[in-house]
């Protein structure tokens, strides 16, 4: 089969003219296996070309596969409701105005379609405008600004496309949207598409066969934001924006309904199975040290009475979040827990005006100084083995003179820590007694 499309795409020519210059030609054309197109491959894997080239007859599969990993992002990114996400329409996300207080401050606009209801308290079908628009980050406007160079129509999500056939599950429902069942199976076919390709290059990024479904994504987003946002994850940074969105910028939703809702209900369930584990911990007898000491081993103490190390309910999670003192955040990239008190929280330079004090703290500007510091022996033994690590690493010959006089003076910083701790540090029975 000659693929006369292809051909007539090269040679500038109409179909039927590539093909009656095949025909012409006759039998003994000299042609390729391959139909390769000239786009550029711009993206890259361990600095290499991801592909060697795109073919004309993959194009349409591979259309359907950026679709579907911009449809991804934004979820993930967004944690906009499916539904809302499916709906949303080419030009959803305008440039930024030149009085814009926020220069780099990207609005998603579209509607809302749970508890929509017009005047006479009726379900409107096609959602109505949401009166507070998403915060985008920027991996989400690349996405929308991708999708919108793929549209043909108004939809960013459309169930036909003019570049590839309507996939199964893809039901026409309102505006021609894509359904969630559709999504679904794009994503079910994203799934074997890159895991066929990292069978072939990447073998230990497989992703599970855990299935992942649309309405997944609200619940991942918040467990991620609130259990990792200094954590080592490539996406640690956008979590640090995504929690400051969020809490200044009501990001992603009504305060009612929205992704605040979610993640605050993960920040405490974050917070309880920490204190959990450190009440463990404090029963083996580990130790504590740090200003903040004595008031971690009353919180995990405290939780551990309250809420036994269940897990908690949206009512009990919300109940931990009305009591101060369980606000303890594990910062393990900072080998120490943040017991965060506002008013002493040296990452927040507003802190001593009560209106401009923060609900939670940067962690990712954590300062050494802090009062709201405490230190365990589990923080101690990984400092120590992170302090090792760099003195392996500093008498490793390939190292460079400037590299290893940097990482002398980061193996060196820790070292008020460690004696700090060794010489002030108390367990729970200790604290039992000076309670006393
Ligand atoms: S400076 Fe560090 S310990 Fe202090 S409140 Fe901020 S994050 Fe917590």
């Amino acid at each position: 089969m000659l693929a006369v499309s292809y051909l007539a795409g090269r040679a500038n020519a109409s179909k039927e003219q590539a093909s009656s210059a095949v025909r012409a030609y006759g039998p003994h054309l000299p042609v390729a296996g391959e139909a390769p197109l000239d786009s550029p491959i711009r993206g890259r894997l361990d600095g290499r070309a991801w592909l060697e080239h795109i073919t004309f007859h993959e194009a349409p599969q591979l259309m359907h596969r950026l679709s579907t990993a911009c449809l991804i992002v934004i979820l993930y990114l967004t944690g906009m409701r499916p539904g809302e996400a499916l709906e949303l329409r080419v030009g959803c996300c305008p440039e930024p105005g030149p009085d814009d207080p926020r220069p780099h401050g990207y609005q998603i606009h579209g509607n809302y379609f749970k508890g929509a209801r017009d005047g006479d308290g009726k379900h409107v079908v096609g959602g109505l405008p949401r009166d507070t628009p998403w915060t985008a980050i920027a991996p989400v406007v690349r996405a929308v600004r991708v999708l919108e160079r793929m549209a043909d129509g108004p939809l960013l999500f459309p169930v036909k496309t003019a570049w590839a056939s309507t996939t199964s599950g893809s039901r026409k429902r309102r505006g021609e949207a894509l359904t969630c069942q559709g999504a679904n199976a794009r994503i079910s076919a994203f799934t074997t598409w890159l895991n066929d390709y990292t069978a072939r290059t990447r073998p230990d990024e497989r992703i599970p066969d855990d299935p992942v479904h649309v309405n997944r994504f609200r619940r991942t987003l918040a467990w991620h934001i609130a259990r990792l946002p200094g954590g080592r994850v490539a996406l640690a940074v956008q979590y640090g924006h995504l929690r400051a969105s969020t809490v200044t910028d009501g990001y992603a939703g009504r305060a009612r309904d929205g992704l605040r809702r979610i993640l605050d209900i993960e920040t405490a369930r974050a917070m309880a199975d920490y204190l959990d584990t450190v009440a463990d911990r404090l029963h083996r007898g580990e130790h504590v040290s740090g200003p903040a000491a004595r008031r971690l081993i009353s919180a995990a103490t405290g939780a551990r009475n309250r809420f036994e190390g269940m897990f908690l309910t949206p009512k009990q999670a919300r109940a931990l979040l009305a009591v101060p003192q369980f606000h303890v955040y594990d910062n393990p990239e900072a080998f120490l827990a943040c017991n965060y008190d506002p008013a002493k929280a040296l990452c927040h330079p507003d802190r001593t005006h009560p209106a401009g004090r923060s609900k939670s703290p940067a962690i990712d500007r954590c300062d050494p100084a802090c009062a709201n510091i405490a230190r365990t022996d589990t923080h101690i033994a990984a400092l120590r083995s992170e302090i090792a690590r760099l003195r392996e690493e500093i008498v490793e010959p390939a190292t460079p003179m400037p590299l290893r006089e940097r990482l002398g003076q980061r193996a060196a910083q820790p070292g008020q820590a460690l004696e700090q701790h060794e010489r002030t540090r108390i367990t729970n029975r200790e604290e039992t007694d000076v309670d006393r």
